[in-house]
């Protein structure tokens, strides 16, 4: 089971935000799509950082209500951890669970192809499980 299984049914849109928008925006695209995390990109596209409402705790415990005037810029992180739409389930699941984040940006040669929550993940090893047991029903009870 890989990564494109999982972005088969959630799609590839990404939501997104430039390294100069103001914290503030961040914290009202981040409530208005009901989300956790956003993909920094710069004007060519490319991954700046990614911006969690982990760090929009740490702005605002480090710098106070004025960090919201500030650009995301500042406290995003700009080192990102990514996988590929050919990776194993298994194996994002290990990058989030070594690097203590819950977001993933999915990346295909380059270009931005999605991102994967540890909500995601979940969801579909819960789904998996679910089928591999009710296949196992079906079994038993042909075979008896
Ligand atoms: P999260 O658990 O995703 O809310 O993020 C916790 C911390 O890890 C925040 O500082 C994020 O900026 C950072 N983070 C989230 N996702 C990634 C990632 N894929 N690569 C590197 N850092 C990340």
């Amino acid at each position: 089971m890989t990564v494109s299984t999982i972005l088969k049914t959630k799609g590839n849109d990404v939501v997104s935000v430039g390294p100069e928008d103001l914290l503030s925006s961040v914290v009202d695209t981040l409530a208005s799509r009901r989300i956790g995390a956003v993909l920094v990109l710069d004007s060519a596209g490319a991954v700046a950082g990614i911006m969690s409402e982990r760090d929009i705790v740490r702005a605002l415990s480090q710098d106070g209500p004025r960090a919201l005037d500030k650009p995301v810029r500042q406290f995003m992180t700009a080192d990102v951890v990514h996988a590929a739409p050919s990776d194993s389930i298994a194996s994002v699941m290990e990058k989030m669970t070594l690097g203590r984040f819950r977001h993933l940006p999915i990346l295909d040669g380059g270009r931005v192809a999605g991102i994967i929550s540890i909500g995601d993940v979940v969801k579909r090893r819960i789904d998996d499980a679910l089928h591999e047991a009710e296949a196992l029903r079906e079994y038993v009870a042909s075979a008896g």
